[in-house]
């Protein structure tokens, strides 16, 4: 492994050597794990905001509203960040509506996402009054009417529209083809929103598209909005005025070498295009959620044994597939680097956690020099890491760390065994 001192590493400008320690901020990682213990998430603030002002550098002068898609990390602490930023918030569930209110966010700046919305979600948004409901089949159209009407209410609705672009990512995180069960097909879009309009406890204020996830090409972005841009010059011709245009989330990060456009750039592409065709002063809302936290957080994780093999070397680690689901689910690649780098070239080992499964792996032939009790940090784990974590092996969830400066707030306590079945019982 390459680890050349008091450097930054590529793509974490908040994470640096400084001397033979690795530091997020002003804090040392190895303190960190020897205060708290491992597997350990740990968060930058000012990776968080700075990765947030590219976006908001994007949009100066403009009316754009960004409502972080919070399913990428949901711990409270962190959705406080974004709301005291000015972030309204996407959400896929009820249980994630719960958590923007008790992190004091806005309800007013929430937009619900998700092909499954039950009628009890549908209820508790409409009662604390969301923003915005995105739609995203017609059979739901209606059931949504119903359930506002019965509440006295109407339901401002988008129509999340399919613009079946190909966002070149993983199959399982593309989410804008026709194969999807994502979104209303664009040939179908004009009969949808003529629906909504019909129906007498809906309000359409918007369109919105979400093409997929982890996209480091602009290009899918500027064939989408062509797209969302055609539907919307076709509804208002049928006398349905669209307020806002929201065109997603899906910006990737740099986890190997990949190279995303900035926020600024892309959305410099884009407005460009929205103003060629005249809808720069529309009201857009966006949903970024791995480009606003990814690489603001790493997982620290202790080696607990080497494993010397005839074919592979395995280096064992305290994090596992319940901590950093990404690897197994995805075959997603993350950097490992040691919090204290020792000389030497290494050994090439597969890291992997203690869990009963062949799928749990954190990385694969990876040159590192280690010993049992050394530390590694597991990079760009601020994105569907925590927030996809579970309890398989009966292993209790990591403790979070958010580091603000040279503070470090515990945000989150290590989940005890105890906690893991306290909701069950004996019959
Ligand atoms: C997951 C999701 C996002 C965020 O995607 P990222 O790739 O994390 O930016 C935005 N909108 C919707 C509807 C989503 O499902």
């Amino acid at each position: 492994m390459n680890t050349s001192l008091n450097a930054t590493l590529p793509g974490q400008p908040h994470i640096a050597y400084s001397g033979d320690q690795l530091l997020i901020e002003g804090v040392s990682l190895s303190e960190l794990a020897r205060e708290h213990g491992t597997p350990l998430f740990v968060y930058s603030k000012a990776a968080m905001l700075s990765d947030l002002a590219a976006y908001q550098r994007g949009f100066a002068g403009r009316q754009a509203q960004i409502c972080y898609a919070m399913k990428a990390n949901s711990s409270l602490a962190i959705l406080q960040v974004f709301a005291d930023a000015g972030c309204g918030f996407d959400i896929v569930s009820g249980g994630e509506l719960a958590r923007v209110l008790a992190a004091g966010g806005d309800p007013a700046k929430v937009i619900f996402s998700g092909v499954g919305k039950t009628r009890h979600e549908m209820k508790q948004a409409l009662q604390v009054g969301i923003g915005c409901f995105n739609v995203e089949s017609e059979a739901e159209l209606d059931v949504l009417s119903e359930v506002a009407l019965s509440l006295g209410k109407q339901a401002p609705v988008s129509l999340r529209v399919n613009p079946n672009v190909d966002p070149k990512t993983h199959p399982y995180i593309s989410t804008g083809l026709k194969g999807n069960k994502f979104g209303i097909a664009h040939e179908d879009a004009l009969r949808a929103y003529r629906h909504a309009a019909s129906l007498p406890g809906l309000k359409v204020v918007g369109i919105d598209c979400h093409i997929g996830s982890q996209i480091t090409d602009s290009t899918p972005y500027l064939d989408a909005m062509d797209r969302v841009l055609d539907l919307v010059a076709e509804v208002e011709a049928a006398g349905i005025p669209i307020h806002h245009i929201d065109f997603g989330g899906g910006l990737g990060i740099n986890y190997n070498g990949d190279k995303p456009p900035e926020a600024d750039a892309l959305w410099a592409q884009l407005l460009a295009k929205l103003d060629a065709r005249g809808y720069g002063q529309r009201q857009l809302m966006i949903e970024p959620g791995r480009s606003l936290v990814g690489n603001a957080g790493v997982c620290l994780t202790e080696v607990l044994y080497l494993k010397p093999g005839e074919q592979k070397n395995f280096c064992i680690v305290d994090a596992a597939m319940n901590d950093l689901p990404r690897p197994a689910m995805y075959q997603a690649f993350h950097q490992i680097v040691p919090v204290t780098p020792r000389p030497g070239d290494g050994v090439v080992y597969d890291v992997v956690g203690p869990v009963c499964e062949s799928g749990d792996w954190i990385g694969r032939d990876r040159q590192m020099r280690v010993a049992a009790g050394d530390v590694l940090a597991v990079l760009s784990a601020g994105a569907y890491c925590m927030s996809m974590a579970s309890n398989y092996n009966t292993r209790g969830r990591a403790a979070e760390i958010l580091v603000d400066g040279t503070k470090a707030h515990l945000i989150r306590q290590r989940e005890s065994a105890f906690d893991t079945f306290a909701l069950e019982q004996l019959v």
